[in-house]
């Protein structure tokens, strides 16, 4: 089969890298080439930035009405819907996630586009109740400039769409990088963007690898936001380079979140609840509740029901739709979890399903995997495997519970799993993440804000404030009196 060929989006053109260099996307459930895109060098990454600048500074975008913002965002929205299949193929091809879940995160994905939207004609400022004499002040939202996004491969129309919509509803223009393992999705989206009549250089695309396309775009002095989904290592490097140019940064970079079964809990919702965090999306979630913490009295009853059903996980070709678990995204990725496997083993840690790679179809899978855990230190309890392994634990009353969920660097995300109000409500308020689900989990909305704390990054995606973020404030003073200028050398 030849491979598909893909090119970038720069200043409303198709191109292919400068130098002519491609990479080959491997499809997950194969092993197999099955799409060719640009490796974009430094050359295309200032081409792009150049690009969006212009296009800020010509005007044409930022000085485009918020409604009519607003309403191209809608046809974005519509054009999504009109070719949702054909993107959840594509997402679905490139990165190994399950059909049934590409279509319906693809399905639901027009609504962050409506709902921002919404948001791009409330971008208002305030008047100033100013304490001076003759002086009335106001503020006004501006965009930034340019934005870079940086997109991962686990999810990239989603992630795309957080940041995508917010800064183009304040009227900002943007460069996206998606992740070299998939790309396909987004290079697809950026057809229905032009489709949707986007000016030129108002959205670009570029494909490459991290280094030098990803470096190259967060260290570029014309770049005035970054907004990078991804692991901690690139992260790091993503704060220097916009430490470089004092470019405004969000950060959303994964956790260990903690999935918390009290014993009151509706057990049956709750093991639903343990495989949507852990085994859903084969683990390849930022907020994977990858950390079991379970009431003892329950704890034999609940590992049981959950065995039980993991062990009837349909694995295999994410293109089918019966199938529950696909492949791991990337090679590299199984080696990950086949190394934290082998440390869970070292620590001791008692396996209670899984374990293995599985040989499908020379993809990359690997079995749903649960370890209980001898100390709350161990590896599995404390780093994320980014895969489909369950680190459990127990504990023994709410105080413990909470100290368990809370001894972790970071803090995205957590589930809470009781029938008890009251104790929903302390939990809440004592667990220390950006995201907590009560009697639910992985749940999703173009309204709630995503974020961690800690070390799961800082500034929030998604929600009315999302577009905030993406704006700077002026503050405007206006002198009412017609005397002359008082003292000009006592601040006024
Ligand atoms: P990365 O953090 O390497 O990739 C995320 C994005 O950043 C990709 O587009 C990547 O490009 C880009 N990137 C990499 N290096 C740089 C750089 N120096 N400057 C700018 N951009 C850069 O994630 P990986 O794919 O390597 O996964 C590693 C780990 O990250 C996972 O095991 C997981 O723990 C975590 N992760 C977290 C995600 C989340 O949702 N929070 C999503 C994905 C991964 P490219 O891939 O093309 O090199």
């Amino acid at each position: 089969m030849v491979p598909e060929h893909f090119q970038m989006y720069i200043n409303g053109c198709w191109v292919d890298a400068e130098d002519q260099a491609l990479f080959e996307s491997l499809n997950p459930a194969s092993g197999q080439a099955w799409a060719t895109f640009p490796n974009a060098g430094v050359s295309d990454v200032n081409l792009a930035v150049a690009a969006a600048k212009a296009a800020f500074e010509d005007g044409l975008w930022r000085n485009t009405t918020a409604s009519q913002r607003g309403k191209l965002l809608r046809r974005i929205g519509d054009l999504i819907t009109e070719n949702t299949e054909q993107l959840a193929q594509l997402e679905s091809r490139d990165n190994g996630k399950l059909i049934r879940e590409t279509r319906a995160q693809v399905a639901y994905l027009p609504e962050f586009f409506y709902y921002t939207a919404g948001l791009a004609d409330k971008l208002e400022g305030e008047t100033l109740s100013l304490d001076k004499q003759d002086l009335f002040g106001y503020t006004v939202r501006e965009p930034l400039g340019v934005v870079a996004g940086i997109i991962p491969w686990n999810s990239p129309l989603y992630l795309t769409a957080i940041k995508l919509a917010p800064a183009l509803a304040a009227g900002n223009t943007i460069v996206l990088k998606p992740s070299e393992h998939a790309s396909a999705s987004i290079i697809m989206l950026a057809r229905l963007i032009e489709q949707a009549g986007i000016p030129a250089g108002v959205v670009n695309v570029i494909t490459g690898f991290g280094m030098p396309c990803g470096d190259a775009l967060t260290r570029h002095p014309d770049v005035r936001k970054v907004a990078f989904t991804g692991g901690g290592a690139s992260a790091k490097h993503v704060v220097r380079n916009t430490a470089e140019n004092f470019a405004q940064l969000s950060l959303e970079l994964g956790g260990k979140s903690p999935n918390i079964i009290f014993s009151d809990a509706d057990l049956d919702s709750a093991v639903n609840g343990a495989i949507a965090g852990i085994f859903a999306a084969t683990g390849q979630s930022c907020v994977a509740g990858s950390r079991l913490l379970v009431q003892e009295d329950i704890c034999e009853e609940f590992l049981q029901r959950l065995v039980d059903r993991v062990s009837k996980i349909r694995i295999g070709d994410p293109a089918k739709p019966e199938t529950e678990m696909g492949p791991m995204a990337t090679q590299a990725q199984l080696g990950v979890v086949e190394h934290f496997v082998a440390r869970a083993k070292e620590e001791n840690g008692e396996l209670l399903y899984g374990g293995n790679r599985l040989n499908l179809n020379d993809g990359w899978y690997h079995e749903p995997t649960i370890f209980r855990c001898q100390s709350h230190q161990d590896t599995l309890m404390q780093e994320e495997v980014f895969g489909p392994v369950a680190a459990v634990m127990t504990f023994s009353d709410e105080a413990e519970a909470l100290t368990l969920a809370n001894d972790s660097q970071y803090g995205l995300a957590a589930g809470v799993w009781t029938r008890d109000l009251a104790r929903a409500h302390r939990m809440v308020k004592g667990i220390r993440s950006g995201i907590v689900w009560v009697n639910t989990y992985r749940a999703v909305s173009a309204a709630a804000p995503i974020g961690g704390f800690n070390q799961s990054g800082y500034g929030r995606e998604s929600g009315v404030h999302s577009v905030l973020e993406y704006t700077q404030l002026k503050s405007v003073w206006i002198n009412t009196s017609s005397a002359p200028m008082p003292d000009p050398f006592i601040m006024r």
